[in-house]
């Protein structure tokens, strides 16, 4: 199917015709964002994926997380809308749910429950639909671009690298049993003249270049050993509720334990509990019950007793902090870029991935315009320098997402990978003002929420104002009042009256 509402590669770039062929390995959300933006700079771009897509928003082994519920964070969201102009009017008339940030949402944080403030403006509002969705509606618009065609099926197995190893001339590949027939012709080489790694956490982009006689990347690895317990719920009919999402945040040492209920298209609550320190959630019936019974707040137990569980329960412990620093790389092969979970994957409770993948799509589009400008400048320049520019790019793109949840994880006792030295402990102390303050007030409320929704760097919680909110209002008295219990039909609220 051709994308109608994607604006075609010409006409954004009238020189992507000359531009020769960009190779991507991994059809994920970080590797589709990228061939979106090299079918705007390549005359031809091609994707390599492991496993064949399924029709419509379905499961896939690549993605094993996406049975798990996946924000959309304000700054992708705002990054998707760039770059496929409707989706999100699209990705409503599938089913996703338009929600307002904290409006709209139950929310217990380690500062107490946020007051339900109604921030203005059209783009604060979020979309919260099924991973599966976003990423078959994305791929969609991909796919349809003229210049870009999916070799599914296939496994991309090292990187082809000219005689004296300088630069990247293709990837290695091999077919799995279900390989598509748009292969290479039987040859187990692809050409190419850049190839972007978006393989996802298990990248063996490492790998790979020591192959080619370069070192690996240094790599800062954060694990606050959490783990995800999933189920897909069907939200009850007659359930009366003044809120759309539930989101209990851990809050360590105290307490390392959380939950998610998140709507999704088809009337479906995509449902998370998670815990840090190795205290996991269990994946059986009684297990899975008795944890949510234990969090923080009933809210969450109670609204999924009654409902009806539509899947069984799901586990995933992928989950810590893992940065690997290409941008320091004294020497690294022209022509070959990193990007998404394959440089920087994060633990999940803070729902940045995507966002942080779509940003770097960005920085890469920003990168080969520099590029274009510098090569008309000079005819004999290339893609030199690129990789360069694009890691430094990609580690700017992804320090601020970086520096928040690797605080907050050194936040769990057992957290392992970095010292917790005078610096984090003081910014320990003052973000747990700023968060007791941004419960409370609105214009400290938003700054908060405009720096975990990826708008607003963390730096913008030292603004005098913030720093003024958080020095008034946040200590630890009064806070915002729970919620009351959630309204389920009769038998039920009498049950929990009893
Ligand atoms: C439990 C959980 C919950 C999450 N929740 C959120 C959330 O709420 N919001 C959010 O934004 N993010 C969330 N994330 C993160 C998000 O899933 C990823 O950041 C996002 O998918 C981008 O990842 P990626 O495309 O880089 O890699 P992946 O999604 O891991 O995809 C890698 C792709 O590469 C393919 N591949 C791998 N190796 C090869 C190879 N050698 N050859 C060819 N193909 C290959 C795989 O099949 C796969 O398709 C969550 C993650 C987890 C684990």
């Amino acid at each position: 199917m051709k994308s109608r509402e994607t604006s075609a590669p010409s006409e954004r770039n009238g020189r992507s015709q000359d531009r020769g062929h960009a190779v991507v390995i991994g059809g994920s959300m970080a590797g589709l964002l990228a061939a979106r933006v090299l079918a705007d700079h390549f005359r031809r771009v091609t994707i390599v994926e492991r496993d064949r897509f399924p029709q419509g928003p379905g499961f896939r082994k690549g993605v094993p997380q996406s049975r798990f519920p996946h924000v959309l964070l304000p700054g992708g969201l705002a990054v998707l809308r760039r770059l496929f102009p409707g989706i999100v009017e699209e990705l409503a008339s599938l089913g996703a749910v338009r929600y307002l940030w904290p409006r709209d949402a139950l929310w217990l944080t380690a500062g107490g429950w946020s007051g339900r403030f109604a921030h203005e403006g059209e783009d604060r509002f979020g979309l919260s639909q099924s991973r599966e969705l976003v990423e078959w509606v994305v791929r969609r618009h991909v796919v349809g671009l003229e210049n870009v065609r999916v070799m599914e099926g296939w496994e991309a197995t090292g990187l082809l690298a000219t005689a004296d190893r300088r630069e990247v001339t293709g990837v290695g590949l091999r077919p799995r049993p279900s390989a598509s027939a748009a292969s290479v012709a039987g040859s187990e080489k692809l050409y190419a003249d850049l190839v972007v790694d978006a393989s996802g956490r298990n990248s063996p982009a490492p790998r790979w270049l020591e192959a080619l006689g370069y070192e690996p990347p240094e790599e800062t690895k954060i694990d606050a050993s959490l783990g995800y317990a999933g189920r897909t719920y069907a939200i009850p009919s007659d359930l009366k509720a003044d809120w759309k999402i539930i989101f209990i945040q851990a809050n360590p040492p105290a307490d390392g334990k959380g939950g998610i209920v998140l709507p999704v298209e088809g009337g479906r609550w995509s449902v998370a509990l998670f815990g840090g320190g190795g205290d996991y959630p269990p994946t059986d019936e009684e297990g899975f019950m008795a944890f949510a019974k234990s969090l923080r707040s009933p809210v969450l137990h109670e609204a999924i007793r009654r409902a009806e569980p539509l899947t069984s329960i799901h586990g995933y412990r992928r989950t810590a902090n893992r940065r690997r620093h290409f941008e320091r790389l004294r020497r690294m092969p022209g022509r070959f870029l990193v990007t998404g979970d394959a440089a920087c994957a994060f633990n999940p409770v803070y729902g940045q991935g995507m966002s942080v993948a779509a940003g770097e799509a960005e920085a890469l589009d920003r990168c080969l315009q520099k590029q274009w400008e510098q090569r008309f400048r000079s005819p004999n320049g290339n893609l030199a320098g690129l990789a360069r520019h694009f890691q430094k790019e990609v580690a700017r793109s992804h320090a601020g997402a970086w520096q928040i949840v690797s605080g907050e994880d050194l936040r769990y006792p057992t957290a392992e990978g970095a010292d917790r030295g005078l610096p984090v402990r003081l910014s320990h102390r003052y973000f747990d003002r700023v968060v007791r303050a941004a419960m409370k007030d609105p214009s400290a409320n938003l700054a908060f929420v405009d720096v975990i929704g990826l708008v607003a760097p963390p730096s913008s919680l030292f603004r005098p104002s913030v720093l003024y909110h958080s020095l008034r209002n946040g200590g630890t008295g009064r806070g915002v009042e729970p919620p009351g219990a959630v309204q389920h039909p009769e038998p039920l609220r009498e049950e929990l009256a009893g």
